[in-house]
C-alpha cells in the first residue's frame, strides 16, 4: 500500500526552514538567479559576458510587421511574454592577454532597478574595475554607455573610452536636435543628457576619444553596422582559429527578427538602413561562421548565427560549458 503523506512543499535549504507538516500548500517563489557572468574561452583570449539585467518589451515595437505574425513568431519559439518580450542586457569584458577591454557597459541605472548589475557582475567574476583599460562603445543609446559612470565619477578610472566620431557627433553636436522632426527631440535631449553625464568623467580627462572606419583600437577591427543608429558600429577580434564579433544593436530580438530578419524596430533611428545592416551581416555571419557577442540575445548573448534557406536565421547558443 502506498504511503500516503501530506504533499510537503520542498524548500531550498538555506532560504527557509522545513516544517515537515506544512498544512496548507504554498507557491514556490522564484529566487534571484546567481550567475551574472560567463566565461567563454576563445582560443588564447577570454571573453567575460555581464549581465546587466533582463529587460521586457512590449511586441508593439516590431515595425512592419502584423501583430498576428509576431505572436505567432514568438509562439513558435516558445518566447515567453507575460512582462512583454524578455531580452537580455549584456555587456562583455575581453581579456587579450596585453589588454582588459570591456565591449558595453549596460544602463546602470538609467532604465530603473531592473537592470545595472554590470560592474557588480564584472568584480565577482574576479575582474576590478581598475584593470580595464578600455572600453568600446558600440553606440551611444543609455543601456551601453550609463555604465561606465555613476554620478559624475568614472566607473572604470584607468580606461579610454572609445566610440565613433559619426557616432559622437549625432548626440554631442547641439545643432542636431532643431535638425530632427519636433516629436523626436524631447525623447533626443532626454538621451543627450543621459550620455553628456556618463562621459563627463571620461571628457574631463582627455580619455573620451572616437576613430574612424578603418582604424583599429587594441587589436579590434571596427566595422560601420550604421542603421540602429548613425555611428553604430561593431567591433572584430582575430584570434587563434576563431574570429569574434561584437555585434551591438543590429538586432535586438533572437525570434521576431532570426525569423523575419526585415523588421525593424522602434529604437532604430534609421529603420530601412538598420535592416539593410542586419541582413547584409546575418549573411556574412551564417556564411563565414564567426562566434557573434549580443547585448540583446538571451545571456550570455553567445553564439553563431545559422541560416538554412539564406532569408531566415536561427540564433544557435554556444553550449554551456563548466
Ligand atoms: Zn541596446
Amino acid at each position: 500500500m502506498t504511503n500516503l503523506k501530506p504533499l510537503l512543499l520542498i524548500l531550498p535549504l538555506g532560504t527557509a526552514t522545513l516544517t515537515a507538516q506544512a498544512a496548507e500548500p504554498t507557491t514556490i517563489q522564484a529566487e534571484k538567479q546567481v550567475a551574472g557572468y560567463y566565461q567563454y574561452q576563445a582560443g588564447d583570449i577570454q571573453i567575460t559576458a555581464l549581465l546587466d539585467g533582463t529587460n521586457f518589451m512590449s511586441p508593439s515595437l516590431f515595425k512592419d510587421i502584423t501583430q498576428q505574425q509576431v505572436q505567432q513568431i514568438l509562439k513558435k519559439y516558445y518566447a515567453d511574454q507575460d512582462k512583454g518580450v524578455q531580452t537580455s542586457i549584456n555587456a562583455f569584458l575581453i581579456n587579450t592577454g596585453k589588454s582588459l577591454v570591456l565591449v558595453d557597459s549596460g544602463a546602470a541605472s538609467c532604465f530603473g532597478a531592473h537592470l545595472g548589475s554590470v560592474l557588480t557582475n564584472l568584480k565577482i567574476s574576479g575582474y576590478q574595475p581598475e584593470q580595464v583599460d578600455t572600453i568600446l562603445l558600440t553606440h551611444l543609446h543609455p543601456d551601453h554607455v550609463c555604465g561606465i559612470s555613476k554620478d559624475g565619477i568614472a566607473n572604470f578610472p584607468n580606461a579610454t573610452v572609445y566610440v565613433s566620431d559619426d557616432e559622437a557627433k549625432y548626440w554631442l553636436d547641439s545643432k542636431q536636435a532643431a535638425k530632427l522632426p519636433k516629436e523626436k527631440q524631447a525623447n533626443y535631449l532626454g538621451t543627450v543628457e543621459k550620455i553628456k553625464q556618463a562621459i563627463a568623467p571620461y571628457q574631463a580627462k582627455q580619455r573620451f576619444k572616437t576613430y574612424k572606419l578603418g582604424d583599429d583600437i587594441q587589436d579590434f577591427k571596427v566595422i560601420n553596422t550604421a542603421g540602429h543608429t548613425p555611428g553604430h558600429f561593431s567591433y572584430e577580434l582575430k584570434t587563434k582559429g576563431e574570429s569574434i564579433v561584437f555585434i551591438g544593436d543590429i538586432v535586438h530580438s533572437h525570434t521576431v527578427q532570426f525569423d523575419q530578419p526585415e523588421t525593424a524596430i522602434e529604437y532604430d533611428i534609421d529603420p530601412k538602413k538598420a535592416v539593410e545592416t542586419r541582413l547584409k551581416q546575418f549573411a556574412n555571419f551564417a556564411k563565414n561562421g564567426q562566434t557573434i557577442a549580443a547585448p540583446h540575445l538571451p545571456f550570455p548573448g553567445i553564439g553563431h548565427i545559422y541560416s538554412a534557406d539564406g532569408k531566415s536565421y536561427q540564433w544557435i547558443p554556444i553550449h554551456f560549458k563548466d
